[in-house]
């Protein structure tokens, strides 16, 4: 049997484009991390650490009461590592947890997790592991244990800040962890308003990059719930105000030398796209099924630009 001789090695994406702007991938679990890695992706965008919690089907605080602090710990480095040695060199920007109540309250000890009559608004996030920094503490314990393994490649992303505060009082915790700062790469989610309006002080807090959570700002700017079909024709990521707010925090970013992203839905769109690579964004990060398309707009765009400035 010589079947292994007529085994196709070639890589899926042959003719991937060489780009300015970088082209990632979002990874929702870390099963995918190698049919990922196939696309020939720049890194990976998103990584969602919640999906490694929720898929042990209990709460955090749960999991931790089960099976004690370091197992927890393990948990998250194990998920994590699946995906950055599939990626390694190639950067791996690993959100920490963002879960709404009302996805933690179908788990074991979800019967602990506050009632709220707008979960999009309330407990979640950056807001919820400062408010819990004990329990935060484990993701940031994670992140050093990696740092430590010599996974250079992962970088830290705080979801759902408002403000410099948040960045600090994030940073400091980081700092706290044993986590340094200046060594590493970290950045922020700009998926409020408040954020996007806030975007210096965050770059003057020390922020590598920012990466548009175009899912949640487009939810938050127009007041259009995500998740409600009754609006969801209103839930347009390419509305004027949604994409000034972008512009504008690219604009800021690129004078503080901060790498702007975009990790959204909406970066696997052709018009978003189209509007980021004129607006000179760093990087963009597609779905999987995206990832080729997106490399050739985006090589499609650069040209024109090019040909523009020399015209
Ligand atoms: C977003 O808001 O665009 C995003 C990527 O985060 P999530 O979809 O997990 O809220
Ligand atoms: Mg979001």
């Amino acid at each position: 049997d010589d079947g292994d001789r007529h085994e196709d090695i070639r890589p899926q994406n042959p003719v991937k484009p060489m780009t300015a702007t970088e082209v990632k991938v979002n990874v929702s679990i870390p099963e995918a991390a190698h049919r990922a890695a196939q696309t020939g992706a720049d890194g990976v965008g998103l990584l969602r650490m919640e999906h490694m919690i929720l898929s042990t089907g209990q709460t955090p605080e749960q999991y931790v009461e089960n099976h004690g602090e370091d197992a927890y710990v393990d948990e998250i480095v194990r998920g994590v590592r699946e995906v950055a040695d599939e990626f390694y060199p190639r950067p791996v920007r690993v959100r920490t947890l963002d879960a709404p109540t009302d996805e933690f309250r179908q788990l074991e000890g979800g019967e602990n997790e506050p009632h709220e009559h707008n979960p999009m608004l309330g407990y979640r996030g950056i807001r919820r592991s400062l408010d819990r920094p004990d329990v935060f503490a484990h993701e940031l314990e994670a992140f050093r244990r990696l740092f430590e393994m010599g996974y250079d490649n992962v970088e830290v992303m705080f979801p759902l800040v408002n403000d410099a505060e948040d960045v600090i009082r994030a940073r400091n915790l980081m700092e706290d962890a044993g986590i340094d700062p200046e060594k590493r790469t970290w950045g922020v989610m700009v998926e409020t308003p408040a954020s996007a309006l806030a975007i210096e002080g965050m770059a003057e807090a020390g922020i590598d990059f920012a990466s548009f959570g175009t899912n949640d700002l487009t939810q938050y700017t127009l007041a259009v719930d995500r998740n409600n079909e009754n609006v969801a024709d209103r839930f347009d990521e390419l509305h004027p105000a949604v994409l000034e707010l972008i512009g504008k925090v690219i604009q800021t970013c690129r004078e503080h030398d901060v790498n702007t992203s975009i990790c959204g839905q909406a970066g696997s769109k052709p018009e978003m796209v189209r509007f980021l690579v004129n607006e000179g964004i760093s990087s963009i990060s597609a779905n999987i099924d995206a990832v080729r398309d997106v490399q050739h707009e985006v090589k499609r765009v650069e040209q024109k630009l090019l040909l523009d400035s020399v015209r």
